[in-house]
């Protein structure tokens, strides 16, 4: 049955970045302000997050790790809207199952922290002869996550992800995109033994602030961008370069109700849009956020499987690459 479980973690965490998206979004979900992450060998020897969100009550420690246990899901309602989340429940279940994890974490109202330690969804001894159960400790409010020697008992896995820098890359992807899109949350995350974090955003920072800071000053020239669509039930809005701006290659920062996802149709149709305005072989920036009637997102999809699908796919597509090509010619005029 571990061995089942194991492979259907490997499934849902892929790579340390997976796991990672899967943990800030948990940060942001208890309000967090502030996250800190600390990356060792891309993620794969140690992935932490530290965040100042509500914190994991004691007696729910030893259910957070199980599967399909989630406190986000309280009647058949909430699950035929969860929407882009997809199946909930399953990230800290899945990389119990591929890494050593710990959690320590405190509440307002408890006098102290507790630390636990993980494995195959359940609380474990942290050393041999201790009790499998949470241990007082000091700590702040908020909750650290530590996963450890992610996929040491996935060979195969491991041995895929042989290049600790392309994965420190994706982790940084991640984060820099989760910190654009939320503005008000203060992100950093460092390698650990180094004294200069790779992103520091402040939680007072703007969203276009956090964009000048990430993608460099020359982003100054971008232009806001928003519309709503009643028909077609949804809303976009976000940071679009004007045509002033170009890249060597495309920057495209896509979020589907606050989750990072990737659309390659919706992406090749901005491209498009954008070839008439810039030079040849140079590039547009744009950041995206679509709220999208939760019913009308496809759940079947895998939450991890950044490529999403949703109603009327094609038709918002089209509605956003002409949008788009509206605020050009407007900020042309
Ligand atoms: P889900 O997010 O879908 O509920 P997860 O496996 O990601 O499932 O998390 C399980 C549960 O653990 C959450 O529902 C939440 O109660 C708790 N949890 C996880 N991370 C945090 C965190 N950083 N702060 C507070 N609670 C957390
Ligand atoms: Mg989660």
């Amino acid at each position: 049955e571990s061995v089942v479980n194991r492979i259907a973690a490997g499934e849902i965490i892929q790579r340390p970045s997976n796991a990672l998206k899967e943990l800030i979004e948990n940060s942001l979900d208890a309000g967090a302000t502030n996250i800190q992450i600390l990356i060792k060998e891309g993620g794969l020897k140690l992935l932490q997050i530290l965040d100042n969100g509500h914190g994991i009550r004691r007696e729910d420690m030893a259910i957070v790790c199980e599967r399909f246990t989630t406190s986000k899901l309280r009647n058949f309602e909430d699950l035929l809207h969860i929407g882009t989340y997809g199946f909930r429940g399953e990230a800290l279940a899945s990389i119990s199952h591929v890494a050593h994890l710990t959690i320590t974490t405190k509440t307002a109202d408890s006098n102290c922290a507790y630390r636990a330690c993980y494995s195959d969804g359940k609380l474990v001894p942290p050393k041999p002869g201790v009790a499998a159960e949470p241990k007082a400790c000091a700590g702040n409010i908020g909750t650290q996550i530590t996963a450890e020697d992610l996929f040491y008992n996935v060979p195969t896995r491991r041995k895929a992800l042989k290049n600790p820098n392309e994965e420190y890359a994706r982790i940084l992807d991640v984060v820099n995109r989760y910190a654009i899109h939320n503005a008000g949350v203060g992100f950093s995350c460092k390698k650990q033994g180094s004294t200069q974090a790779d992103v520091n955003t402040l939680s007072t920072a703007s969203t276009l602030d956090n964009i000048r800071q990430i993608y460099g000053s020359t982003t100054s020239e971008l232009l806001e961008f928003g519309k709503t669509f009643r028909k077609l039930e949804f809303r976009v809005n976000g940071y679009i370069s004007n045509p002033n701006y170009n890249l060597k290659k495309m920057v495209f920062l896509l979020f589907i109700n606050h989750r990072a996802v990737e659309s390659s149709l919706l992406k090749k149709t901005i491209e498009s849009v954008y070839t008439t305005y810039l030079p040849k072989n140079t590039h547009p920036f744009v950041y995206l956020s679509l709220e999208i009637n939760p019913e009308n997102v496809d759940v079947n999809v895998h939450p991890t499987k950044r490529e999403v699908r949703f109603l009327n796919e094609e038709e918002i597509i089209t509605a956003v690459g002409d949008a788009i090509q509206e605020r050009l010619v407007g900020a042309n005029s």
